[in-house]
């Protein structure tokens, strides 16, 4: 069996069309944009590059952008007070602060200081409760982004058996929330999990948000299942890459790794995925490309809902 590759660039496209569209028809029926603040703390290189991404994608749909590049040795009290701010500004509709932030900045205080209804990450403890109760909130953006993969595929959620690898409040758990609230049976596994092939041989999709290049194998996989993998890692070792990749897609990740010091792996070994699978989304190009988009999505949602429209 070759599995069918699951591309995340026309979902992307096709949702940031649509939030483009919202966009301007707030702008023409209500007067205004939506304005996206993104916060990003110190020189990160990582960081740099997502920020990037987003203040970019937020231009690309009409969305105001407002970037505010701090120090990196910023004290914790002042940040808080950047938030306060940015949380009683009322053109600001979405406030995201670029994660991970130096040590003297206590993180979790910062995020529980975003206004639940400008927490466009949807990381807040009132959004995570929320989406846990079933209730309407503003949900993580990449366990989202991969709810639309799935959905406008045209794979069947109700009723399947989903299994997610990882359990972190960003990727695993909303991912559960997300998959319960479309009727899937779900199973969350994590480090301590015993038999873990056996468990994941059970799902019908498999979600994998772990952060270990190519962990899951094919004796991971059920024959024929759907396989997300949310694993972003950058691999320099070119005999990993050799047991991941083969053919012509080697040849291209050997190269880059010559040319640029690394090349983007996920947490699925894409090479025994695709033999065993049903389908598969790649790394890049997969689930990676929806975050964003959900982002602008969720900015316009907490626009529409903050400003009573
Ligand atoms: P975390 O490190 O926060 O969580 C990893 C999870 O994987 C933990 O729950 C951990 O278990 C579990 N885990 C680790 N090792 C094993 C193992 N050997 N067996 C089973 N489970 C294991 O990572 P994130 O959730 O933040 O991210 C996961 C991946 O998704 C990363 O590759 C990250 O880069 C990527 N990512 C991609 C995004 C995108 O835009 N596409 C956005 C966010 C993340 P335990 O809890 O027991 O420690």
């Amino acid at each position: 069996m070759t599995a069918r590759i699951l591309s995340g660039k026309p979902i992307a496209d096709a949702i940031k069309a649509e939030v483009a569209g919202e966009v301007e028809q707030l702008e023409r029926t209500h007067g205004f944009r939506p304005c996206l603040t993104v916060v990003r703390v110190g020189e990160d290189a990582a960081s740099a590059v997502y920020v990037g991404k987003k203040v970019k994608t937020s231009e690309e749909l009409g969305i105001i952008s407002e970037l505010r590049h701090l120090p990196v040795d910023i004290l914790h009290g002042d940040l808080l007070a950047i938030i306060k701010e940015l949380n009683g500004r009322p053109d600001v509709d979405g406030i995201l602060v670029q994660l991970p932030l130096p040590d003297q900045i206590r993180t979790s205080e910062i995020l529980e200081t975003i206004d639940p209804e400008k927490d466009v990450d949807g990381f807040h403890p009132v959004n995570a409760g929320r989406l846990a109760q079933g209730e309407k909130s503003l949900v993580p953006c990449t366990p989202a982004g991969v709810i639309e993969m799935l959905k406008r595929s045209d794979i069947e959620i109700a009723g399947q058996h989903a299994v997610i690898v990882g359990r972190s409040n960003i990727v695993g758990k909303p991912m559960a929330m997300l998959l319960l609230r479309e009727n899937a049976t779900v199973t969350i596994c994590h480090s301590r999990t015993k038999n873990l092939a056996g468990i994941t041989r059970q799902a019908d999709i498999l979600v994998a948000a772990i952060g270990r290049p190519g962990f899951i194998s094919g004796e991971h996989i059920r024959e024929g299942a759907v396989v997300i993998d949310v694993g972003i890692n950058n691999v320099s070792d070119t005999d990993v890459v050799r047991g991941l990749f083969k053919g012509e897609e080697l040849g291209k990740r050997l190269t880059a790794i010559e040319k640029r010091g690394f090349t983007l792996v996920g947490d699925v070994n894409p090479k025994e995925a695709m033999e065993k699978a049903g389908s598969f989304t790649p790394v890049p190009g997969g689930v990676g490309l929806l975050t964003v988009a959900m982002l602008m999505r969720n900015t316009v949602d907490a626009a529409v809902k903050r400003r009573k429209l």
